[in-house]
């Protein structure tokens, strides 16, 4: 289940009635969930269960839940599996046939898309690229022509090179930039990457980064043009029918409507 992205306000009421009836609560670092669980007056024994133990936390846990025990999973913020731990756990879960319960709240990605000014009705999350800038220019180039929103999770360390990757392969599309989200210093900045990067190296905190689509590419050429081109195609010896399937393919435009257009120039 979720916890808080910052403002502790968020937790919401059945997610502690949850935690307050779970027999375990399963969690990345026992500390900081322990103290989250403290301010809320929880007390319940804790597992640790996150990216380097899974080994030995899954097995541990499934014995929890096939003796009965109900066991309640959350990570040190925001959703667990949402790049956080708890994607085998659940899938072992779903093996053993035992029940898994989502409960809704708090997650970075979507406070930052509704406040981002985005295209919200296709999105991809991405979550994290590569560290290391030659797997993350490899990871932007299969995503350039995705044309919805893309919303990337990045640490404030890597920000500024992380963008100029991003611009380098993208080219100058808006951003928003979303900051210490439901905290004190909450911020949204938005607009062309090219003038975010400048600002980068003064920014602190938790961030994501929602993207613009590609933009449809516009076609400039004029059926006229098209038929141009096939025109040359035919003079170099290929039927009508041909030179305007491949002309179409060339251009990626309709290639009934430019096999009409050039039978009626024709006549
Ligand atoms: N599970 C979390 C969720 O549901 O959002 C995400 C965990 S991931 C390990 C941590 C990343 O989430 C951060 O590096 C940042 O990109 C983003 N994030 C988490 N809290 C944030 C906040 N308050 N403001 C902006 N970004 C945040």
């Amino acid at each position: 289940m979720p916890t808080p992205i910052g403002n502790l306000s968020e937790m919401s009421r059945r997610a502690l009635e949850i935690l307050g009836q779970a027999d375990i609560i399963a969690c990345e670092d026992t500390r900081n969930s322990g103290r989250l669980l403290q301010h809320f007056g929880i007390s319940k024994p804790l597992i640790s269960h996150h990216e380097h133990n899974q080994e030995t936390s899954i097995p541990k846990i499934m014995t929890f839940l096939e003796e009965g025990k109900s066991v309640a999973v959350i990570s040190d913020a925001g959703y667990p599996l949402v790049s956080d731990p708890g994607q085998r756990l659940v899938r072992s879960c779903i093996s053993a046939g035992i029940p898994v319960i989502p409960v809704s709240g708090p997650n970075a990605a979507l406070d930052a898309l509704v406040a981002s000014g985005m295209d919200t009705r296709h999105y991809l999350f991405y979550g994290f690229l590569d560290a290391k800038s030659s797997r993350r220019t490899r990871q932007l180039e299969t995503l350039k022509s995705f044309p919805y929103t893309i919303i990337f999770y990045e640490a404030p360390h890597r920000i500024e090179a992380m963008l100029s990757d991003l611009y380098s392969v993208f080219g100058n599309r808006n951003i928003c930039l979303a900051r210490e989200l439901t905290k004190l210093h909450e911020e949204l900045i938005r607009g062309p990457v090219k003038d975010i990067i400048p600002l980068c190296a003064q920014l602190k905190g938790e961030m994501v980064v929602v993207c613009q689509g590609a933009p449809e590419e516009e076609n400039t050429v004029t059926l006229e043009e098209a038929a141009e081109m096939a025109g040359q195609l035919k003079a170099e010896g290929l039927s009508t029918k041909q030179a305007v399937a491949q002309t179409a393919k060339q251009l990626g435009i309709s290639k009934n409507e430019l096999y009409r257009f050039v039978v009626n120039k024709e006549r």
